[in-house]
């Protein structure tokens, strides 16, 4: 492909990607919020090439999303779904330099709430569709499988009006045996033969309602008063104590070994007899943080609540929201005995109930699609080699890899970028991508396409 052709690729993803920040599609969590129906129309406009077939489903009004196909020619062959969603979590408008909705072009960085999270992704992986739907159409590209475009809502609350409706009400739509989605394509270990991170799995999640009864009563006479604000703070505090041990995943390894650090603290983080008191010590809290979540389950008090809640009524309900982070193996049944380990005695003083249970999962290296995304990141950075990550949150790869897809969270940036700093701008303030790391990705996907499905 030409350097021009490349450019103007390049030019129409940072288009795109302002566009999309500027639809401001905000999913606080609320079924009334999200609006994707924006992205999804400017995306339909976009991907709607000759001979694609552009689906699109809306199952609660406003939250659309679209499924774009290039049919393969071979029914038998492999087919692969670019996935992108097209909400974004709330900003803290005063914390930004710029405005979060602006999707300003400033030297070189496209700034906005979804510069990194994912509308970068969306934005590039629509545009290298359209391309590969063009040359479909004039036969410079021939799949074998069928190639799928998925611009998708509602990733950020849970996927209950997205991914997870999708795959309960149009599978067929959908279905892929290759997914590529968020995120991966950052630089680490040394600059003559990066590293370059692909999310093979995920932390699973476990959310949980605990609630805690007590007997109502007059703030006036607190004296002997069986207040359930007072039980849930003791809830709370025993959670927040809790220590459940380290386990590690076979990932984990691979991970210590890209981050070039010293023997002993190498040493320290792949025995899980001491990387406990390693953790407790480390200097930087986000890096002791991350590592700790690697390497646990984790169990984060995040929600305290209670109907009718008064300053002068002793509370009777209190309901506390738990974000509970699981490691592979760690089921519904683990859970449960984590939260008895965790509460003790005051267990039997709380109703546990289900917010969400998706466990963590993992997909396979070896595979062709592995395969291609490394022929791909070679082409500009010939001595890079790929490297397997576990991500702590959740993405909807999970529910592909429920269906068994292997889904990959992909993606490729500049070498320049700190890992460190570029993760604080996911859901963070000051959220941009560089233009250099637009251009990178989105000639990713074209290469990717064309390497697995031709
Ligand atoms: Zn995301």
């Amino acid at each position: 492909m030409d350097e021009r052709r490349l450019d103007s690729m390049t030019a129409q993803t940072v288009d795109l990607l302002q566009t999309l920040i500027r639809n401001e599609c905000v999913n606080d969590g609320t079924t009334e919020s999200g609006h994707e129906s924006r992205n999804a129309d400017v995306l339909d406009q976009v991907i709607a090439g000759s001979g694609v077939d552009v689906e699109r489903f809306e199952p609660v009004p406003g939250r659309a999303s679209i499924v774009g196909r290039i049919a393969g020619s071979d029914p038998s062959a492999p087919t692969l779904c670019l996935m992108g969603h097209t909400d974004v979590v709330p900003v803290h408008a005063d914390g930004w330099s710029n405005d979060p909705f602006g999707g300003e072009l400033i030297e070189g960085e496209v700034w906005g709430r979804g510069a990194v999270d994912m509308l970068n992704l969306t934005a590039s992986m629509a545009v290298a569709f359209r391309r590969l739907a063009d040359d479909a159409a004039t036969g410079r590209f021939r799949p074998k499988g069928d190639l799928i475009y998925f611009g998708v809502a509602d990733e950020e609350s849970g996927s209950a009006h997205g991914a997870r409706w999708m795959a309960e009400h149009h599978l067929e739509a959908i279905r892929a045996d290759f997914v590529l989605t968020e995120n991966g394509g950052l630089h680490s270990g040394p600059t003559d033969a990066p590293f370059v991170g692909v999310n093979v799995a995920e932390k699973g999640v476990a959310w949980r309602k605990l609630t805690v009864r007590g007997t109502p009563g007059h703030g006036s006479m607190p004296f002997r008063s069986d207040n359930a604000l007072v039980k849930a703070a003791g809830v709370v505090q025993r959670l927040a104590d809790y220590r459940p041990a380290p386990r590690f995943t076979e990932l984990w390894r691979t991970r210590v070994d890209t981050l070039g650090l010293p023997d002993d603290i190498k040493d320290a983080l792949l025995d899980e007899g001491s990387i406990d008191a390693l953790l407790d010590e480390l200097p930087s809290v986000a890096a002791a943080a991350h590592l700790h979540a690697c390497t646990h389950t984790t169990f984060s008090a995040n929600l305290v609540d209670g109907p009718g809640m008064k300053t002068n009524v002793i509370p009777d309900h209190v309901e506390i929201n738990v974000d509970i982070r699981t490691l592979p193996g760690d089921g519904p049944a683990e859970v449960d005995a984590h939260l008895r380990a965790a509460l003790g005695d005051l267990a039997d003083h709380v109703e546990v109930e289900i917010i969400m249970n998706d466990q963590a999962s993992i997909s396979p290296v070896d595979t062709r699609l592995w395969d291609s995304l490394a022929r791909a990141v070679n082409e500009p950075f010939p001595t890079a080699r790929l490297t397997p990550q576990l991500v702590v949150g959740f993405t909807d790869a999970r529910i592909y890899r429920e269906m068994g897809a292997v889904a990959y969270g992909a993606g490729l940036f500049s070498p320049e970028l700190d890992a460190g700093e570029f993760g604080s701008r996911f859901h963070g303030h000051d959220e941009r991508i560089d233009v250099e790391s637009l251009a990178l990705t989105t000639r990713l996907w074209d290469h990717v396409c064309r390497d697995l499905l031709t």
